[in-house]
């Protein structure tokens, strides 16, 4: 069965695209710890990080990067944090959160609630940056 980021990659179901190339796509987090928490994925679907093959892996971050400077400018943050998980989407991805302390990465903690034309918004800005 194909992962729910692989169903998005295919249109299958929607997401707040904000960046994509031949090989990596970056849309908004659904359950955000911060606004502008956005995620990166290789189109290929792997499970582990570190089970991508040597050109992805190489290639995420770049990809990550550029997508990164875009939060930072539209987002108010001290930086953009980084986190690679993945235990609940078993395909691989990056997280890329605007943070200003280290709670702000804390996974535990209550999801933001954005409605679906604040995503849009947000994800126009990041896009457009
Ligand atoms: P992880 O696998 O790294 O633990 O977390 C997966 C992340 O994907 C979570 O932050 C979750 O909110 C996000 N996520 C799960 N399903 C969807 C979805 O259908 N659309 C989007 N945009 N994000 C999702």
């Amino acid at each position: 069965m194909p992962s729910i980021f692989t169903r998005i990659i295919r249109g299958e179901i929607p997401c707040h695209k904000v960046a994509e190339d031949d090989h990596f796509i970056a849309f908004l987090d659904i359950n955000p710890l911060r606004e502008g928490h956005t995620l990166v994925i290789p189109k290929v679907e792997v499970d582990k990080f570190f089970d991508l093959p040597i050109d992805l892996l190489s290639g995420i971050m770049p990809f990550s990067q550029s997508v990164a400077r875009k939060i930072a400018k539209v987002v108010p943050c001290d930086r953009i944090g980084v986190s690679v998980i993945g235990l609940e989407v078993p395909h691989a991805h990056v997280h890329l959160i605007p943070i200003n302390s280290l709670g702000d990465m804390d996974f535990s903690k209550p999801k933001l609630k954005f409605s679906p034309e604040e995503f849009n918004v947000i994800a126009e800005r990041i896009k457009n940056a």
